[in-house]
């Protein structure tokens, strides 16, 4: 099962990626993450992603997609993978056409304010990227009670240290919602005219969603 998971940044989809993955047994293949832990690792890869990153733009589509291509080619890959931030540009998403078969595209749809507020609370793990979150939201009939881990400021998944990533400040998410209205959403219209596109909307916190999503999944696959 190939999927590919959309939405705005900060909209949850790397939360549901990682939960919808190790139920269905496939990885989540997060570009985003891929990038964050070569910049940690210090490689060469790691420190141009870096440079993009730190202000919110795009690393350029051919680093993007060779790393990509590797990664899917992978064995862990062959029951199939839910692609987590990618693809972003028309570019990735003709080549991502070219050199695999993707089943259904999950279209993930919130509030920008909401958005917003919720990215600004967010908190990623630094080394394995797992995310909490510690914004209360409970209005307009969504509701998102915080995601902390059990123990203050340390992974649940892998016992790192849990932060505030540099990239998550109010003018660099308010950058990355406009890049994806200007550069990713486009894509939306490409895989609708295919029928590829299941939306979802998000309404509560992962354990409200990700039923909901695998349901969704394993309807649409039929169809
Ligand atoms: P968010 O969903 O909050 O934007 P991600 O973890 O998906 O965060 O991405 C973080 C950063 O990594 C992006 O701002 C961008 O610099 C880079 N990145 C991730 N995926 C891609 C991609 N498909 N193409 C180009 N750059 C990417
Ligand atoms: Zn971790």
């Amino acid at each position: 099962m190939r999927l590919v998971f959309f939405g705005p940044p900060g909209c949850g989809k790397g939360t549901y990626a990682s939960r919808v993955g190790a139920r269905l047994g496939i990885p989540q293949i997060s570009t985003g993450d891929m990038f964050r832990s070569e910049a940690a690792a210090n490689t060469e890869l790691g420190k141009l992603a870096q440079l993009y990153m730190k202000d919110g733009k795009l690393v350029p589509d051919d680093v993007t997609i060779s790393m990509l291509r590797e990664r899917i080619q992978k064995d862990d890959c062959k029951k199939g993978f839910i692609l987590d931030g990618f693809p972003r540009t028309i570019a990735q998403m003709h080549v991502l056409e070219r050199i695999t078969h993707i089943d259904l595209v999950i279209n993930f749809s919130l509030d920008e304010e909401i958005i917003m507020e919720k990215a600004l609370a967010r908190r990623c793990c630094e080394k394995c990227g797992d995310i909490y979150n510690v914004a209360d939201i409970n209005r307009n009939g969504i509701h998102m009670p915080p995601l902390l881990p059990k123990k203050e400021g340390i992974c649940d998944k892998c016992g790192s240290r849990v932060i505030q990533r540099k990239d998550d400040t109010y003018e660099i998410i308010k950058g990355r919602q406009d890049l994806y209205w200007k550069q990713s959403e486009p894509l939306l219209a490409y895989y609708k005219k295919k029928e590829m596109v299941k939306d979802v909307p998000v309404i509560g916190p992962p354990d409200v969603m990700v039923p909901m999503i695998i349901d969704v999944i394993n309807k649409g696959i039929k169809e």
